[in-house]
């Protein structure tokens, strides 16, 4: 009988290929391990939270606004559903179109009975903030993207729509703040009419360098931050 005898080369060649399978059926059960955790970890959450998913946290810092900021929180109604916001993606800019109107005034036509309609915030005519809507709840101003943005009235006291000095300035403020809670950027702030079309905020549409010098200074006040 002959003795079948392997050469050094082909030991090793051996060796390499018994070795690369080690590999690869580690570098497969690895992943099965990965995939397989990561179901549980999903199957587990959804079962906990009523075979849906469970809601991704929002993207906001402090639900709490700063302190110039009066909060005066409308009933919930037609207006404030109390739905819960899924992210903040954008922050949007309205005018009242209703000249001369107070933040008050506004606010309290928002707490109506009847009134569907309704922001976050709005801003008056001294420049006064007034919070209607908490940070992580729909407002009713946006169409269809009020379930990802943090929306702002602003005041305005002729049908110009431009704002006095006092109001733009609070006006960049505040969005500057609501850009840094959300972790969002200058561009990601947006007019009414970038979502509809409507001549909404009317000065902002009618003259689009206002629109962007806006956006820089609020570009700038984020640089303080
Ligand atoms: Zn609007």
């Amino acid at each position: 009988m002959q003795q079948f005898e392997l050469s050094n080369l082909e030991r090793l060649m051996i060796k390499r290929k018994i070795k690369r399978k080690k590999v690869i059926r580690a570098i497969i059960i690895i992943i099965l391990i990965a995939v397989l955790s990561v179901c549980g970890a999903l199957g587990y959450s959804i079962y906990k939270n009523g075979g849906k998913l469970p809601p991704k946290q929002l993207n906001a810092k402090s639900l709490t606004s700063p302190d110039y900021v009066d909060v005066q929180l409308i009933n919930q109604g037609f207006a404030r559903t109390g739905v819960k916001l899924v992210e903040i993606n954008n922050i949007v800019i309205h005018y009242v179109g209703n000249s001369g109107s107070t933040a008050q005034n506004n606010r309290d036509y928002f707490n109506k009975l009847d009134t569907d309609v309704c922001s976050h915030f709005v801003i008056g005519l001294d420049g006064e903030i007034i919070q209607c809507v908490p940070l992580d709840e729909k407002s009713a101003a946006s169409n269809n993207r009020n379930l990802d943005t943090i929306s702002i009235e602003v005041c305005h006291p002729d049908d110009s729509g431009k704002f006095s000095e006092a109001t733009y300035q609070s006006l960049v403020k505040l969005t500057a703040w609501l850009c840094d809670n959300s972790g969002l950027k200058a561009n990601d702030v947006i007019r009414h009419y970038d979502i509809t079309g409507k001549e909404c905020p009317k000065y902002f549409v009618d003259n689009e360098s206002a629109w962007e010098s806006f956006l820089t200074d609020v570009k700038t006040e984020l640089k303080t931050y």
